[in-house]
């Protein structure tokens, strides 16, 4: 079965392989050493002043970056299930909550959330996702960062990367922390959150706040190539063999052109289908078509054609289905996963199966666009 879900993402074998040794005790130079060529590869993936790897899933990171740097009140963009955490976080640590909401299909603007900084002026964090996975949507956080930071210079920027690190270049100038995690683009098991921050960030976060997601303790600690408590060592171990990997295949910019000529190419293939991109600005992180079938054509890609992806949650469920574009996929897997959908098309009598799906893959992938 080709796992073809937005997280998790299958493991590379290499990195399996890596992650299959005896285990190493924590404090130790052996894997202090791992500790810190993890760190420095981190440095060169997530673009910002500072890192920090946290043992928990990706919304550890978010509760970690959100209690930290968050005094007073967060701000919220929720468009689908991610964005709506950041909120919940906020109300189950006591600080004031205000939302911006927006049906899943459709981005946050600078405009709208300038205006609620204006009405709300004690907002001092806003958090967003780079990628929201629910719906398979870009917001511009970029835009909205820097627009926000022009006029607002302390207010914390919260940005939730974790389909979006490992898949498309982020700018980080205006953003105070980037959250990833291992599952989902990192190719890794469950398990492990990264944090970027930047300087602004770490000076907000002073003697941090909690306990287990105290920030300035880790900081502390990773500064000089240890966490303040049990590191998961396999994964930190899995964090420098899959970077390292990353870099075998011809490094970071590579990986992202691919990952973006095939998600355009499976978007398009689909839409030569006849079927509808769901989101108004997609994610290259995966690929999510709305459709009435969209339950069927699921169970027709696990139960005739070997492929797994994933449907939506909430309202959106049987709705919509959505497939992966992160990490190291191969085009063939790709391709076929294409192929599959237009082969369930036929079996639902929407479509005579003709071969569209894959010539319009293989031709945006390949850049052979005059075959179409
Ligand atoms: C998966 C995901 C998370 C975190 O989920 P965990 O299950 O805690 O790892 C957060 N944000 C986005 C956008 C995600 O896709």
């Amino acid at each position: 079965m080709l796992l073809f879900t937005p997280g998790p993402t299958p493991v590379p074998e290499s990195v399996r392989q890596a992650m299959a040794t005896p285990t190493l005790h924590h404090r130790t130079p052996e894997f202090e050493a791992i500790f810190a060529q993890a760190r420095t590869r981190l440095f060169d993936l997530m673009q910002t002043d500072e890192v920090v790897m946290i043992a928990s899933s990706g919304t550890g990171a978010m509760e970690a970056a959100v209690t930290n740097l968050c005094h007073d009140t967060l701000l919220n963009i929720n468009a689908g299930k991610f964005g709506e955490r950041f909120g919940k976080i906020a109300q189950a640590h006591g600080l004031g909550s205000v939302e911006i909401r927006h049906e899943w299909d459709t981005p946050a603007t600078a405009e709208e959330v300038l205006e609620t900084l204006e009405t709300h002026p004690q907002i001092d964090a806003i958090a967003i996702q780079i990628s929201e996975s629910a719906g398979g949507l870009r917001h511009p956080v970029e835009t909205i960062a820097a627009a926000v930071k022009a006029q607002h210079s302390d207010v914390m920027i919260i940005a939730d990367g974790i389909t979006a690190v490992g898949v498309e270049p982020i700018d980080t100038t205006h953003i105070d922390a980037l959250i990833a995690g291992s599952q989902k683009a990192l190719m890794l098991p469950p398990g492990l959150a990264i944090l970027g921050l930047s300087n602004a960030a770490v000076a907000k976060i002073g003697v941090g706040k909690g306990y287990y997601l105290n920030l300035a303790t880790e900081i502390k600690k990773q500064r000089q190539n240890t966490t303040a408590y049990t590191a998961a060592t396999t994964l930190v171990i899995g964090v420098e063999k899959i970077l390292s990997a990353i870099e075998a295949e011809g490094g970071l910019d590579v990986l992202y052109d691919r990952t973006a000529r095939r998600a355009r190419a499976t978007r398009t293939a689909l839409e030569a289908l006849g079927l509808h991109s769901y989101p108004r600005t997609p994610a290259p992180s995966m690929t999510t078509i709305d459709d009435p079938d969209a339950n069927a054509i699921r169970s027709a890609l696990k139960e005739q054609y070997g492929v797994n992806v994933a449907g939506g949650q909430d309202h959106l469920k049987g709705k919509i289905f959505r497939i992966n574009q992160m990490g190291l996929v191969a085009p063939h897997e790709a391709a076929w996963v294409v192929n599959a959908v237009e082969l369930a098309l036929d079996g639902l009598g929407r479509r005579p199966y003709d071969g569209t799906a894959n010539r319009f893959f293989n031709a945006i992938y390949y850049g052979l666009e005059g075959a179409q």
